[in-house]
């Protein structure tokens, strides 16, 4: 490690050329600051690390990709530090450290959520150089859209003319085979780019194409955008199984099937390798009618998934009516089952429910390591997660691969 000062201010940043992760971190403990700082410049990543709430304010801004928050400060308590943070018009990730026990970690990253952060985790004191590791490795993708914080109200018209005008993309984020890490597929997740280049997540504006009769021509737009781009993979020697995500919404239009139908056989491809996730995030108005649906897309040999599993809007009487062939448990449950017991029983009794009924059981949300290793013993199929690969433009797939091949060789 270079040596520098200690004093204070330990700051390790470099001109922004890197591919590393830029840090900034409050803690008021020395040792946490130094250890801090030595693995993020041995692991390639930049840090300031301050210990006064009065220097994290100087230092403070969005160009950091991670803010490391010690939640107890002498000089701030670390609700008013979130509120800093918070108020800021754009905002990195935030990570939270604590000696305090689970339980109120947990609350906090409640709160983290409610101010509107993205948490990108949570550290409980004592923590493993590898805990940081990880964390900083997750980090190192620079402002990927789905953590943008601020979110424009939008309208229906701006939409459309998103849609029409081509400011959306799709993002592909990597799924593995959990029993021998063999890179299998990709789900297509949409984002928006603003003219002013903001990037808006998905959940600032399904809701809106779900209330209009937006939601069929960007869920056509994103299969298109897949049948592009699984085309081109495949041609490069990857035969991915690509997941598109519809809206129950869609399935309320009967010419659905018939016109996914057309459009994978437009593109001289084949049903069976696309992967349906069936999203909700409004209330169903017609069960008949997207029953009516989902079966005759079956038919035609289109395989389907429950998303979110667990959640509110993925019941077991869905569970039971519906022709799912592939159960992916929430995000939520899964990235909090090592130290959260109910969200442990939640998985482990999904993935017991999926073998019964003889569904693929795909666990979202796997953070680190611990948690891949505990869903491989479980028998878990398949797995998602920001420790596997971020959403990326799909240009980032192969590299991400190489990558991914060199990680999962090296671990047990
Ligand atoms: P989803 O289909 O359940 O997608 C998974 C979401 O979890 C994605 O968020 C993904 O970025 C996030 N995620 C993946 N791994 C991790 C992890 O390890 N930790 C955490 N904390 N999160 C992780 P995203 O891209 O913001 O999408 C949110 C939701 O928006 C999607 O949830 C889906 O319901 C909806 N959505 C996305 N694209 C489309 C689309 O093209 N059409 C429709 N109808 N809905 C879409
Ligand atoms: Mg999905
Ligand atoms: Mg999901």
């Amino acid at each position: 490690m270079q040596p520098h000062s200690l004093d204070e201010v330990i700051d390790l940043t470099r001109p922004r050329a890197s591919s590393g992760a830029r840090v900034l971190v409050i803690d008021d403990d020395r040792s946490i600051r130094e250890l801090v700082a030595e693995l993020a410049a041995d692991a390639g990543h930049e840090a300031v690390c301050v210990g006064t709430f009065d220097e994290f304010q100087r230092r403070y801004s969005s160009d950091f990709d991670l803010v490391l928050l010690d939640l107890h400060m002498p000089d701030v308590d670390g609700v008013e530090l979130l509120r800093f943070v918070a108020s800021s018009p754009e905002v990195p990730r935030v990570a939270v450290m604590s000696g305090l026990g689970y339980r109120i970690m947990r609350t906090v990253e409640e709160l983290v959520h409610l101010q509107g952060l993205q948490v990108a985790g949570t550290l409980a004191k004592p923590f493993s150089a590898k805990q940081l590791i990880d964390l900083f490795a997750a980090s190192a993708t620079p402002h990927v859209p789905s953590q943008v914080r601020v979110r424009p109200q939008v309208s229906e018209k701006e939409l459309e003319r998103a849609i029409d005008g081509k400011q959306l993309t799709v993002y592909y984020q990597p799924k593995v085979r959990l029993r021998d890490r063999v890179w299998v597929g990709v789900e297509a997740l949409v984002r928006w780019q603003l003219p002013n280049g903001q990037w808006l997540p998905p959940d600032a504006f399904i809701p809106i194409a779900e209330q209009s009769a937006l939601i069929g021509r960007l869920t056509e737009f994103v299969l298109e955008t897949s049948l592009r781009d699984a085309a081109k993979l495949r041609a490069d020697g990857y035969p991915l199984e690509f997941a598109v995500n519809v809206s129950m919404h869609d399935l309320e239009d009967l010419s659905l099937p018939a016109r996914i139908e057309a459009m994978v056989r437009g593109a001289s491809q084949n049903l069976a390798e696309f992967q349906l996730e069936i999203t909700e995030s409004g209330l169903m108005r017609d069960q008949v009618g997207a029953l009516d649906v989902l079966s005759r897309l079956c038919l035609k040999g289109a395989r389907v998934s429950i998303d979110d599993f667990g959640t509110g809007y993925a019941s077991l009487h869905r569970l039971c009516h519906m022709p799912f062939d592939e159960m992916k448990i929430d995000v939520s449950f899964v990235r909090r089952a090592l130290q959260d017991e109910k969200s442990r029983v939640i998985v482990e009794n999904s993935l017991e429910l999926a073998k019964r009924l003889k569904m693929r059981a795909v666990a979202e949300g796997i953070e680190n390591y611990e948690l891949w290793q505990w869903l491989a013993g479980l028998g878990c199929d398949y797995a998602q997660g920001y420790w596997i690969g971020r959403p990326m433009p799909v240009a980032e797939l192969i590299p991400w691969s190489k990558d991914w091949a060199e990680r999962a060789a090296k671990f047990v």
